[in-house]
């Protein structure tokens, strides 16, 4: 088995040049992933000089590493979000999680990325009665309230679907779509490149700080490789959000979140473990994710560990994992794992989408396991935003929470606790 990510295997990316800085552009960008990057295309082809800062190379973060979900819907239920913001802005949320899955197939087609996007559908499988009972509650909420229809399996149906038999039943979305994520964000740094952005790659954002140039007002910013002026600045940095922009750290907890995928299986079995070839994940807080490849491996996800990788974590969530999907699919039991990677996901401490500006500097983030779609979709809202657009982005001015009593500096030391939290609630709930 070897550390690495799968995905990377079947990706190239483009090369890009270490060229010095500019020394003004109108706007940096900080962070090469779907949301810098489709922040950076967007402003470009409105005539912006754009720099896309980023400190290791173009989709190094969470969005080469993912599994390749394009998803409707929040992580957070319908049923909560109403409760918390109230009929017509879950409304606005709602529809938005929808366009956003339009706003990847746009981009995938104009821009002819070859990552295999297709609207196979999700499926989310009960682990309990009692998760699969408030599916039926959730299909007619979703269809009153958004006009928007999913689809109730009941578990003497859910063969058809999913060669599992530990769920009790399932929910069917037709619209979520699947992608190869590291082809994705590659084809999305062409594009950005196309459109006249510019991407510095080893360039790490150390401090940016409010300064005039030229009578304008602006930003200084350094990097790792000297220091540039930009008009704005836009923070796309995710669950990698660190020190440079300490305000945000604040607002963000870094979880891991580990996938496997196994050697590349039968034909056979691979239409008894997915007939659909759909998105599929569970319906516990330390859920699994999975799905096959187009080369027929089982990549199978979940938060193994709550730190985010490092060699233990991954090392140690290979073996968590191989026996989570064993329990899924006792079918794979003899099936060879042959890559284990991680990634971190943003969690904000609300488990929602933020974007707006905060002391000056704009950013949209938070998608917490639920990004590839929305952080496209928000890179490009901000983007026209930047540009003096007014765009319709329910997820800009909502309440921003920091931690409870202020007790986190952006250092997780509540990551044992929450995940020990998590297991208790999947007990119990
Ligand atoms: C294992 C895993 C599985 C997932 N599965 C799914 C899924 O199936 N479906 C789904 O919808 N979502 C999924 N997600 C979430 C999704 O991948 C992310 O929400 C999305 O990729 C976020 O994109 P981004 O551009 O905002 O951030 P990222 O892709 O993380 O990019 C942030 C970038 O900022 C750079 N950076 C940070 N600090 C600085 C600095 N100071 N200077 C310069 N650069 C900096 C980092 O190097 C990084 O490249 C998953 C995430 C993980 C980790």
């Amino acid at each position: 088995m070897q550390e690495h990510n799968y995905w990377l295997t079947t990706t190239e990316f483009p090369k890009v040049d270490a060229r010095a800085l500019p020394a003004r552009v109108d706007v940096a960008v900080i962070g090469a992933g779907y949301t810098g990057l489709s922040a950076a295309q967007t402003l470009a082809r409105r005539g912006a000089k754009v720099a896309v800062l980023e400190s290791e190379t173009i989709g190094w973060g969470a969005s080469s590493r993912n599994g390749g979900m394009v998803l409707t819907g929040m992580k957070l239920g319908v049923n909560k979000l109403i409760s918390l913001y109230g009929r017509e802005l879950t409304r606005r949320m709602y529809a938005a999680s929808l366009a956003t899955i339009d706003c990847v197939e746009q981009i995938v087609h104009e821009e002819k990325i070859d990552c295999g996007f297709a609207r196979c559908g999700h499926l989310e499988v009960a682990c309990k009665q009692k998760h699969f009972d408030d599916y039926a509650r959730q299909v007619d909420v979703i269809a009153r309230e958004f006009n928007h229809t999913l689809r109730v399996v009941q578990r003497n149906e859910l063969s058809a679907e999913i060669g599992s038999r530990i769920y009790y039943g399932g929910m069917v979305d037709e619209v979520s779509a699947g992608l190869n994520p590291a082809r994705y964000v590659a084809g999305l740094s062409c594009a950005a490149i196309k459109a006249g952005a510019e991407i510095f790659q080893h360039t790490r954002v150390q401090r940016v700080r409010r300064e005039s140039s030229q009578g304008e007002a602006g930003w200084r910013v350094v990097t790792s490789r000297g220091a540039l002026w930009a008009r704005e600045v836009f923070v796309a940095t995710s669950g990698y959000t660190g020190a440079a922009t300490p305000a945000l750290r604040r607002k963000i907890i870094p979880i891991g979140s580990f996938i496997i995928t196994t050697e590349v299986l039968r034909e056979e079995l691979v239409r008894e473990l997915s007939p659909r070839g759909r998105m599929i994940y569970d319906s516990k807080h330390y859920l699994y994710y999975y799905r096959l490849t187009p080369d027929w491996r089982m990549l199978f996800g979940g938060r193994a560990a709550f730190f985010p990788e490092n060699d233990r974590t991954v090392r140690s969530s290979a073996e968590i994992l191989r026996r989570g999907m064993i329990e899924v699919y006792p079918q794979l039991r003899d099936a060879k794992v042959e890559y284990v990677w991680g990634g971190t996901l943003d969690f904000a401490f609300d488990i929602m989408p933020h974007a707006g500006q905060m002391d000056g500097l704009y950013y949209a983030l938070g998608y917490a396991g639920h990004g590839v779609a929305m952080a496209t979709y928000q890179g490009q809202k901000m983007a026209e935003m930047i540009a003096g657009d007014k765009p319709d982005n329910p997820f800009v001015g909502i309440t921003f929470p920091g931690a409870p009593l202020g007790l986190y500096s952006g250092s997780p030391w509540f990551l044992p606790l929450a995940g020990a939290w998590y297991k208790v609630l999947d007990w119990v709930s």
